[in-house]
């Protein structure tokens, strides 16, 4: 970081800490402001809040972050879940040919309508033929490349190789299976159902395991020897070798593929540039087979903030790819819980609630985002308020006209690391 820039932003820690003791202006709370002054009792302001989430190195800020604005009072004991949940620090379900951690409503409290994955398979390693009940199956391959199968209700079918970037949309209830090329493959997965398990999915080994053993014979022609060699419970993910290349990787049935491509290069999308960051977003408009799910790739650069916004129609399940940052969740009623974010951890945002992502590090910060519905809907704060006249603006904020005048005109997205005014 440049000299000036630094010095820049101690003096504003400076501030924001003095700020934070007079209890007024800057909506940061004792343990940020202890934090960025260096103050020898962080520990101590910071006990209470970290005995919440045991074996967190990460300040909870949520318990102390004070009254956003004047007449506003915060419970000291924040009755919001916490919208963090460090995916990368859960425990992994190992099978043959790779792993997986999942984030559940059933440990991540909030994310009652998203859950995810982070799926890692050797090379030939084959996330065996399954399919979800009760949920869409969104993909981003992080590295590494990967092959998959798909069926579709018609009988179609389609095989499709993904690298690094791409993503993948498998409706609700399609026959799939993903398997790992010549360097193996790391992805995320999202599904629009909070209560999603990869532990439930509808996996071809265990259903064939709980068939009577006479019926599976006559079914796929096997012998009774062949039958007796099938798996006695669910594989999972299997090893097996890496697939040659997809000219000689013919599916068994006749030519029949799916007329909708359920692959989408997101990474090689020309992102939309803003001076702060950048964001890449693929909907069902760009991407038609994904109605349930939109997908977004966010580069935040050191300092900058993705503003403060709201979705209307979906909530937001973010992985965070690289980097560190901070998000605050409002949440009306006087609540708000503000979090630290870095590479590895998933964060949560309900369906409405207001927030903004700002980069706490020295580094670009990266950011996968799912949301939950076909189309990409927000409003930014910058924009609410420069849809307005400035008359209603000073009312509601109790400034000078000439004050709002000077504000932006036009919906921001990012907001750079700037000196202030
Ligand atoms: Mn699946
Ligand atoms: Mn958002």
């Amino acid at each position: 970081m440049r000299a000036h820039l630094r010095a820049w932003l101690s003096r504003r820690a400076f501030l924001r800490a003095a700020a934070g003791t007079a209890g007024m202006v800057y909506p940061l709370s004792g343990t940020v402001a202890a934090a960025h002054a260096g103050r020898p009792d962080e520990r101590s302001v910071n006990s209470a809040a970290l005995s919440t989430e045991p074996g967190s190195r990460r300040c909870q800020l949520g318990e102390n972050t004070p009254a956003p604005a004047r007449g506003t009072t915060l419970s000291q004991n924040n009755p919001l879940p916490s919208f963090r949940f460090p995916l990368e620090e859960q425990p992994a379900r190992v099978a043959a040919g790779g792993t997986a951690k999942e984030a559940t409503v059933a440990k991540f409290p909030v994310s009652k309508n998203i859950a995810g994955v982070s799926m890692r398979l050797d090379p030939g390693g084959l996330r065996e033929l399954h399919w979800h009940a009760n949920a869409a199956e969104w993909g981003y391959v992080l590295s590494g490349s990967c092959r998959t199968t798909l069926i579709d209700p018609d009988g179609r079918w389609a095989i499709d190789e993904f690298g690094e970037g791409d993503v993948w949309y498998f409706p609700r209830g399609y026959g799939h299976s993903i398997q790992g090329l010549e360097q193996g493959c790391h992805f995320i997965l999202i599904f629009d159902n909070g209560a999603f398990s990869e532990n439930a999915t509808f996996s071809l080994t265990d259903w064939l395991a709980h068939t009577p053993r006479y019926l599976v014979e006559s079914t796929f022609k096997l012998s009774t020897a062949e039958a007796e060699r099938l798996p006695k419970q669910e594989v999972y993910i299997a090893a097996g070798p890496v697939p040659p290349p997809l000219p000689s990787f013919p599916a068994r049935a006749s030519q029949n593929p799916t007329p909708q491509h359920h692959r989408f290069p997101l990474l090689g999308q020309t992102p939309r540039r803003f001076n702060g960051g950048t964001i890449r977003t693929v909907s069902r408009r760009e991407f038609p087979v994904s109605t349930t799910i939109t997908g977004a790739l966010q580069e935040l650069e050191p300092g900058a903030t993705r503003e403060l916004h709201w979705h209307p129609d979906a909530d937001e399940w973010q992985y965070y790819i690289a980097g560190q940052a901070r998000m605050t969740v409002f949440a009306s009623q006087g609540q708000a819980r503000t979090e630290e974010f870095r590479a590895g951890d998933v964060g949560y945002v309900p369906m409405g609630y207001g927030h903004y992502i700002e980069n706490t590090g020295d580094e670009r910060c990266t950011i996968l985002i799912g949301f939950n519905y076909g189309l990409y809907t927000e409003i930014s704060a910058t924009g609410w308020l420069a849809s307005n006249p400035a008359l209603v603006v000073a009312t509601n904020l109790g400034l000078p006209v000439e004050v709002v005048e000077r504000m932006p005109r036009a919906e921001r997205w990012f907001v750079p690391n700037e000196p202030p005014r």
